[in-house]
């Protein structure tokens, strides 16, 4: 199976200027990409699928490095565990789905909210049985009695296992990675400090003892796992550093020695600050009936701004930030993951370019596979786009603007037919960008 993109503006993920010309897949890979310039062609194999992009973008498909599959689009974080596992499972395939509807074509996840939901979706899709992004798979929340999701209360029974699973001690940490290890999950996650979103927990408060997160990452140097930290104050960020987790998300009060750390790290370490579900519970939380009093909003303010202070400076320090917003929440819903782009631009003074190679090669990185790229050798993950995202990166945003998405070298939604000379778009009047 082979198809070439032939006359694509390709915008390939390294951070060069887009550049013309024909990009052929064979297989699940890109075997050859030339630029118009370049003399010679070699002739696509017989039955090759051509598709002609009349100078459509052609890009490497999103990497979503913050995702949360099986969370609901509910009011409260913690609403997960009233809903049964029958039901949980269909909600996160259809989440699967519609990632790979907006572009994203692998999710780095940060967190399933049953022990089971990531692994069971990644084995489904991995299988072909439901379409979805590559997915590296999560275990629950990790963290201390008391801390950001134990809902426990001692009246009543603990019942089955809720979005976070309370540990105390490194032996009990060690016990809970290595079963999320048996189960089958990429990802450990584990919550070392406070989040606003608990009052009691303010996001500068550092949860986990340093003995803790070393016993989480033990395990998964151990059995090549990941660890992924929600990790808001100082502290916390540095104990992340210190034991060799993979991702940070949030570093909020990540102070000078923290940053210095951060910095001392960035070959090996990965920041996400997650900024949507912060903006928009600040900005668009209303429109959902979500009480905000001055005291709920001066907070969210100050986390806001600290962690836009620190991605800037952490940008100048050459550390790889990421986008990933924990999208999923009622007032940050599944589906707008693009969104995060226009935070890095607006927000935090990325370019466009730079966003997008933040959202493309980095999170290939992150991910450890060959995608995020534009390159011969890499899987065939690719989008093709009606219209320029370096000129305004809310098409990324608008799934009816992925012309084709393609995943391991297979259409999940291929390019309409076109006779030759066809220029027009399934967007009816407008024109496949031609410049
Ligand atoms: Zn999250």
């Amino acid at each position: 199976m082979s198809t070439l993109f032939r006359n694509a503006s390709v915008l390939d993920g390294t951070g060069a200027d887009p550049w013309r010309g024909d990009v052929l897949v064979e297989g699940e890979r890109i075997a050859e990409v030339t630029p118009a310039t370049a003399r010679t062609v070699r002739a696509s194999p017989p039955g090759t699928t051509i598709i002609e992009c009349n100078g459509a973008t052609l890009m490497p498909g999103l990497v979503e490095p913050h995702a949360h599959l099986s969370f609901l689009d509910q009011k409260s974080p913690f609403d997960f565990h009233a809903v049964p596992v029958e039901e949980h499972l269909l909600a996160t395939l259809r989440h699967a789905k519609l990632y790979l509807d907006q572009g994203f074509t692998a999710c780095f996840s940060a967190a399933a909210t049953k022990p089971r939901l990531d692994v069971v979706t990644r084995n489904a899709i991995d299988r072909g049985e439901f379409p979805g992004p590559r997915l590296l798979a999560a275990s629950v929340q990790l963290t201390v009695t008391g801390g950001v999701g134990d809902l426990r209360q001692l009246q009543l029974d603990p019942g089955e296992m809720m979005y976070t699973l309370p540990c105390d001690g490194p032996m009990e940490f060690r016990r809970a990675a290595r079963e999320a290890c048996r189960e089958g999950v990429d990802v450990l996650k584990i919550v070392p400090s406070g989040d606003t979103s608990t009052p009691a927990l303010p996001s500068g408060q550092t949860l986990m003892c340093d003995d803790e997160v070393a016993a989480v990452t033990e395990v998964a140097r151990e059995r090549g796992k990941r660890v992924a930290a929600h990790a808001r104050s100082a502290e916390s960020v540095k104990m992340c550093v210190r034991h060799g987790v993979d991702i940070i998300y949030h570093a909020t009060y990540a102070d000078g020695e923290a940053r210095d750390a951060l910095e001392a790290a960035k070959d090996r370490i990965f920041v996400a600050p997650a900024l949507s579900v912060t903006w928009t519970r600040l900005h668009e939380s209303g429109q959902y009936g979500l009480p905000s009093s001055d005291a709920i909003k001066a907070r969210i303010s100050r986390d806001l701004e600290a962690t836009v202070e620190c991605m800037r400076d952490l940008k100048r320090r050459g550390v790889r930030v990421l986008p990933g917003g924990d999208y999923g929440f009622m007032w940050n819903p599944h589906g707008r993951n693009a969104r995060d782009l226009r935070y890095f631009t607006d927000l935090m003074g990325y370019t466009p370019m730079e966003a997008i190679v933040a959202a493309t090669r980095w999170g290939g990185q992150l991910m450890r596979m060959p995608i995020g790229e534009v390159k011969a050798g890499a899987l065939a993950d690719l989008l093709l786009v009606d219209g320029d995202p370096l000129r305004d990166l809310a098409i990324l945003e608008d799934a009816r603007r992925l012309i084709g998405i393609m995943k391991g070298g297979a259409f999940h939604k291929a390019p309409p037919h076109q006779a030759a000379g066809e220029r027009r778009s399934t967007t009816g009047d407008r024109q496949w960008t031609t410049a």
